[in-house]
């Protein structure tokens, strides 16, 4: 049966995700109304969400996931019916260095979320199964790392796939996955879940991997690349994720987990060599952009390799990626030159 979201609290939705799956939404969905909840920490900017197809259908309201008061009053004042949960610490490599603040957002926040929903959706005056499961909705926006990671051999990862986180950002995320699968088995929240790969695209924070390589080729900087680059991982192209999450919101089955992956598994020194050949063809005075790497010490932790099976998805709710990873990051390419919004 069909879900039709009608007032979203999007977590998160001034961050690189979140933004992307605001910017679809309200292309894509000619009524729904989002209450746009974000801290604007580092990771988050209303740079993001300028230009929106239907800025009368989004309110941004700046505040803290685990404000537990604020949050209520959200769900009050807007009638919230759905949530879609992206507000997150995501950066391996600060959870390194400061493990307390993702535990405090990635666990402590989810918990304020449910717990909101819980009481809004299902408490005193809430409505009652089964009537909260064809009008409510929780959708959890999780990770492939939760998995661990896989030698070469290994079957990718799939939705039965056990838990071995090996982050403190992982882990944090590993540890708000739980809640949200015992929320359904307990109290009969209406949650869905998804664990999906690397993204990649429009409005990713310039810190991460693809769009420091990007840069650092235009600016002519080194191109650091972590231990020997022979990292793989499985590169998702953001509105091919905010197109799945539509997806699974709206067609996804209760207290079902669904992975998401881009069929695109790339050793990193690949990557680069992908951006650089891209590159040098506009650009190619200042050819070979290869020149430019360097390989530096790898951190903590850093695992081998991720795939993910998608077959579930693909199967039960008929999605599949649009891009691979060259058609994706010639777009990521013009989107970094200011030549797309
Ligand atoms: P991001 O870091 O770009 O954005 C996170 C957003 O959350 C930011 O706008 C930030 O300001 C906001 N935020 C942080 N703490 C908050 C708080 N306490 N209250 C309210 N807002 C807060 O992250 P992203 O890459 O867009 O990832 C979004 C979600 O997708 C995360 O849950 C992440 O775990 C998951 N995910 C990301 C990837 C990826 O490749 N980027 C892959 C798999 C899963």
């Amino acid at each position: 049966m069909r879900y039709t979201p009608s007032t979203i609290l999007v977590t998160g939705g001034a961050g690189f995700i979140g933004s992307n799956f605001v910017h679809r939404m309200l292309r894509a969905d000619h009524t729904v109304r989002i209450v746009n909840l974000d801290l604007l920490t580092y990771a988050g900017t209303l740079d993001n969400l300028t230009d929106l197809p239907a800025p009368e259908r989004h309110v941004f309201v700046h505040g803290d996931i685990c404000d537990s008061s604020l949050v209520a009053q959200l769900f009050d004042e807007h009638r919230i019916d759905t949530v879609v949960h992206f507000a997150a610490q995501s950066h391996v490599v600060r959870s390194i260095a400061d493990p307390g603040e993702f535990v405090r957002t990635n666990v402590n926040g989810t918990f304020t979320l449910l717990e909101a929903a819980r009481s809004a959706w299902l408490g005193a005056k809430g409505v009652k199964p089964p009537e909260v499961a064809r009008t409510r909705r929780f959708h959890h926006i999780s990770t492939d790392e939760v998995f661990g990671t896989l030698t070469l051999e290994d079957p990718p990862f799939a939705e039965t796939t056990p838990y071995a986180p090996n982050s403190p950002y992982s882990a944090s995320k590993a540890a708000s996955d739980h809640p949200v699968r015992a929320y359904f088995h307990t109290y009969g929240m209406p949650v869905v879940t998804t664990n999906c790969s690397n993204n990649y695209g429009p409005r990713q924070h310039a810190e991460k991997f693809i769009p420091t390589v990007i840069r650092n080729c235009l600016e002519g900087k080194c191109v650091p690349v972590y231990g020997d680059g022979q990292n793989i991982r499985d590169w998702l192209y953001v509105d091919d994720h905010c197109r799945a999450i539509h997806r699974v919101l709206t067609h996804g089955e209760l207290g079902q987990t669904y992975n998401i992956g881009g069929r695109n598994e790339w050793r990193n020194n690949d990557v680069v060599s992908l951006i650089c050949g891209l590159l040098d063809e506009r650009l190619p005075g200042q050819a070979p952009h290869e020149r430019l790497v360097e390989f530096v010490t790898d951190r903590a932790g850093h695992d081998r390799r991720y795939a993910i099976d998608t077959k579930k998805i693909t199967g039960t709710l008929d999605w599949g990626p649009a891009e691979d990873l060259e058609s994706g990051i010639r777009k990521t390419i013009d989107w970094q030159l200011g030549l797309t919004q």
